[in-house]
């Protein structure tokens, strides 16, 4: 018999288990040591490289980051702080009745809370002759979701630049790739089904911008159209074009990896169905968060949501979670939907829903300068927003976005003008600059150096899009902005 500890925090001396030791269960991990947690913590995870940050793998592929510098914790910090870290170890099963997960090797190790952190897993498009009789992929196809896929792509460049390459799938994933190999020097082209890039988070205009930008760098852009099958001289489309290419990189999503909660009996729709403190709702001892859980018919596949979900666990492992004024009070209920995207060059920023939300939509393009943004304003209150090419705002919008501060009718004009340095005015200590980590101005004030942010805030170690503002507040200085609004 089982015994159901419900979802009211940690127990002293409770064995848990996280499956998976990428960035979410990372930063739980993070959050179960800050908040001293009762429990014994093991770690599993497939990969054999320490934990690392994901978002920055294009930048290894391009060349400007070293592969030692996405280590988020190396393995001795885990065994500093007494976490079992179990790397290059897949869990196969999730035994509930027993209580323990099985490793492929057979090994079972229990736990009384389980927390299921699998990530996502690249979905295959259906082009034939990308697979083989062996059931491997072509020698010239690579999936990029990870270090091991990372260090692939890197070998075959090394090899010997590939004439011409394409990268399927117009995404988030496909931008940093295809820019990646532009910046390598490889001719590449793009082709995705929809009728623009980023489709999935942005609306044509800002699809159009960011196409041109690839256009900038040599890069070729085939929307509307999809690849149908790998030819031994390149890749056929739908419209009877042929692409001729020796490499092709598969970059066209991904879907939560379920597979271990299905079997366990768990619910699953599209994630792994959870509560609001993250636990199943089939079983309150067993939680599941960042690419793999679904929370309010939600998943999310970008980090800050990821981290928000790991801070909301830990918070409520390490505490109940309850804590007045805090940032997870009352859980995790999805709402505040922020994924800022990085590609070296490219900035965007996407809050709430911008193309499905109903609302006033207030918008400015440069296409000559690579910019766009766009709020949508219902109320006075921004209950979207999308900016591409200059996040110099993102920092003011994120906060009047997540505080439903109520503008007047010539503000979001206003917050959407280029940044106007001859009047800076100070960000206030509670504007939030890393929507990654959730650090405030004032928390990066309160910090010396850049290292000591990274390790005592860990803004700028997510998609690094905050780097900028960070540095210019270190230094005393102040980000463009504008103070507009007041709070409801
Ligand atoms: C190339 C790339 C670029 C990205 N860029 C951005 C970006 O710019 N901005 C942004 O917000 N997001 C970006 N993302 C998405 C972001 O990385 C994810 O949202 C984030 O990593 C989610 O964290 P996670 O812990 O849920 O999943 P992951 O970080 O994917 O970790 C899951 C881990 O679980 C392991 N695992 C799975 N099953 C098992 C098992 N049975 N046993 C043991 N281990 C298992 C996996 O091997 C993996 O290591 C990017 C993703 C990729 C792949």
């Amino acid at each position: 018999m089982v015994e159901v500890t419900g979802p009211t925090g940690g127990r002293a001396g409770e064995r848990l288990v996280v499956v998976g030791a990428g960035m979410a269960a990372t930063r739980l991990v993070e959050g179960l040591v800050a908040g001293g947690y009762p429990g014994r913590v093991t770690v599993v995870g497939e990969e054999e490289h320490a934990p690392y940050n994901r978002i920055l793998l294009s930048a290894v592929l391009e060349g400007s980051h070293r592969e030692d510098a996405l280590t988020l914790r190396d393995p001795a910090w885990f065994a500093d702080h007494g976490i079992d870290l179990r790397l290059g170890t897949r869990v196969a099963e999730v035994d509930r009745e027993a209580g323990e997960v099985v490793l492929v090797d057979g090994h079972r190790i229990g736990w009384d809370r389980l927390v299921l952190a699998t990530g996502a897993i690249p979905t295959l498009p259906p082009i034939r002759g990308l697979v083989g009789l062996d059931g491997r992929l072509h020698e010239s196809v690579h999936a990029f979701r990870s270090v091991a896929d990372c260090h692939r792509l890197l070998d075959r460049l090394a090899e010997g630049l590939p004439g011409r390459s394409v990268v399927v799938g117009g995404g988030l994933l496909g931008l940093q790739v295809a820019r990646a190999l532009a910046v390598r020097g490889v001719a590449t082209e793009v082709v995705e089904g929809s009728t623009h890039l980023l489709s999935g988070q942005v609306g044509e205009a800002a699809g159009a911008v960011l196409r041109r930008d690839l256009e900038r760098l040599g890069t070729d852009v085939y929307t509307g159209v999809r690849a149908v099958r790998l030819t031994p001289d390149g890749l056929r489309l739908d419209n009877g074009v042929d692409l001729p290419t020796d490499l092709v990189v598969l970059t066209a999503g991904g879907r939560p990896s379920t597979a271990l909660a299905r079997r366990a009996g768990l619910m699953v729709r599209r994630g792994v169905v959870v509560g609001r403190w993250l636990e199943s709702v089939t079983d309150e001892r067993v939680h599941a968060l960042g690419d793999c859980a679904e929370r309010l018919g939600r998943t999310t596949g970008f980090v800050a949501p990821a981290w928000e979900q790991a801070a909301v666990l830990a918070a409520h492992l390490c505490r109940g979670g309850e804590e007045a004024g805090s940032r997870v009070t009352g859980g995790y209920d999805g709402h505040r939907a922020v994924a800022r995207l990085r590609a070296s060059g490219l900035e965007v920023a996407v809050l709430g829903e911008p193309e499905t939300t109903p609302g006033d939509v207030v918008e400015v393009s440069n296409p000559l300068r690579g910019t766009y943004r766009k709020l949508v304003v219902r109320g006075g209150v921004i209950e979207a927003a999308t900016l591409v090419g200059d996040l110099s705002h993102v920092g003011l919008v994120t906060q009047l976005f997540d505080r439903r501060t109520v503008l007047g009718p010539a503000e979001p004009g206003a917050l959407l003008m280029p940044p106007t340095p001859a009047v800076p005015v100070e960000l206030p200590d509670d504007v939030e600059v890393c929507a990654c980590a959730g650090v405030t101005a004032g928390a990066v004030r309160a910090c010396g150096r850049l290292e000591e942010v990274r390790s005592r805030t860990r803004a700028t170690t997510g998609c690094g899009g905050c780097e900028g503002v960070v540095r210019t507040l270190l230094a005393g200085g102040e980000p463009a902005g504008q103070a507009v609004g007041s709070t409801r």
